[in-house]
């Protein structure tokens, strides 16, 4: 069957190769660690993000061991072809699979069901690190890292992967200033307009903040469009550096930084108002080195009882979660998260899918199923 190989650390290796087709009458590893009846699932689509242009042009991610070559993928959308006896999954249901997988030494939050907080860092993730991903025909998996989804999602389903890695940050940054001192956050700074920023800012508008998006992004273009849709304000980057925007916004109770650049990412940690809150959330694989005013910064994180925290990955409990904000989503504002995917492309013509052109924010790659 078809598949979207590369070969990591070679840049330029990414093309449309034949591999095997997978056995939907295996087994699989389980949850538990134990082999598990396979669930096959025909893909229907795959979005296309930050971190498979890295994998593909600068050197990230791993091919499973005693392999040269990844299939590429994880932000997936698939419909059940076949699920074993006494499964709660249906043939036609539609589902999307979790990326992580837990680490061989099974360290606590693995053994939780929590390998996206994996202690040791030898945990593996499909399409990305150690394990093939879902830009392929078909995948089997395990029923325990599939997410039945409601039909209501439609096509925006593909978004779930993205929607959970922004939702498991909100989530944490909530209940973590909650436990801290009665927390009533009204304004919220997303650093980044691209779909991870993008969801941000809807899914805090749907939490009820004045949500400000700082971004490289002229005021026509599809990222504008749907910050507007949200009642976002969206301010251009070159003109309202991220360094200077709480002198123009005032105390700024959640920063969220989604856009892939280390720089910026210290800027929001200084910017994060009194009482404040900043998830940092970009994968920044390079080595770039930066200055700071460390005294000034230290100072202000300590009067300012400032909490700073990155994030990475989702659980199942936030791909859940995920799907309800995008219901949500769908009904306040219907036809806005459709804004996001800016072009599909048959697997045939995967390379256009990643190529980013001027108005892009989600690429997506269809297959058979879809
Ligand atoms: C993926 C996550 C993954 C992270 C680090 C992100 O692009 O969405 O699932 O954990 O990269 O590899």
């Amino acid at each position: 069957m078809k598949a979207v190989i590369t070969t990591p650390g070679k840049q330029g290796s990414v093309h449309l190769g034949e591999i095997a087709e997978p056995s939907g009458t295996g087994t699989v590893q389980g949850a538990d660690g134990k082999p598990a009846a396979a669930v096959e699932v025909e893909v229907v689509e795959v979005g296309v993000c930050g971190t498979d242009l890295e994998i593909a042009n600068e050197g990230y991610g791993a091919a499973p061991a005693g392999s040269t070559v990844l299939v590429m993928g994880h932000e997936n959308l698939g419909r059940v072809v076949s699920a074993p006896a006494g499964s709660e999954l249906q043939k036609g249901q539609l589902v999307v699979a979790t990326v992580r997988r837990p680490c061989p030494e099974r360290c606590a939050p693995c053994a939780a069901g929590q390998s996206d907080d994996c202690l040791t860092g030898n945990y593996t993730e499909r399409g990305i690190k150690g394990r093939d991903g879902y830009m392929a025909e078909r995948y089997v998996e395990a029923e325990d890292y599939l997410i039945p989804l409601p039909g209501v999602l439609g096509k925006v389903a593909v978004l779930m992967e993205p929607s959970s890695i922004v939702e498991k940050g909100l989530i944490q940054a909530f209940t973590i200033q909650r436990t801290r001192f009665p927390w009533e956050p009204r304004q919220a700074l997303v650093c980044g307009a691209g779909a991870i920023g993008l969801l941000a800012a809807i899914f805090l508008r749907l939490r009820d903040l004045d949500v400000t998006m700082t971004a490289k992004a002229d005021p026509e273009s599809r990222s504008a469009r749907v910050a507007a849709a949200i009642g976002a304000k969206l301010l251009d980057a070159d003109q309202h550096p991220v360094s200077g925007i709480s002198r123009e916004l005032g105390n700024l109770d959640i920063v969220f930084e989604a856009t892939g650049v280390s720089s910026v990412a210290m800027a929001a940690i200084a910017a994060t108002g009194h009482d404040g809150v900043c998830c940092l959330s970009s994968v920044t694989a390079g080595d770039r080195a930066l200055t700071i005013d460390a005294d000034a910064l230290n100072l202000d994180m300590v009067l300012g009882n400032k909490l700073v925290f990155g994030t990475v990955n989702a659980n199942r409990k936030h791909f859940e979660a995920a799907a309800r904000m995008l219901a949500a989503a769908n009904r306040k504002w219907p036809g806005v998260l459709e804004q996001i995917i800016s072009r599909r492309v048959p697997a045939e013509q995967f390379q256009e899918a990643f190529q980013r052109r001027p108005d892009d924010i989600k690429t997506v790659i269809t297959f058979a199923g879809g």
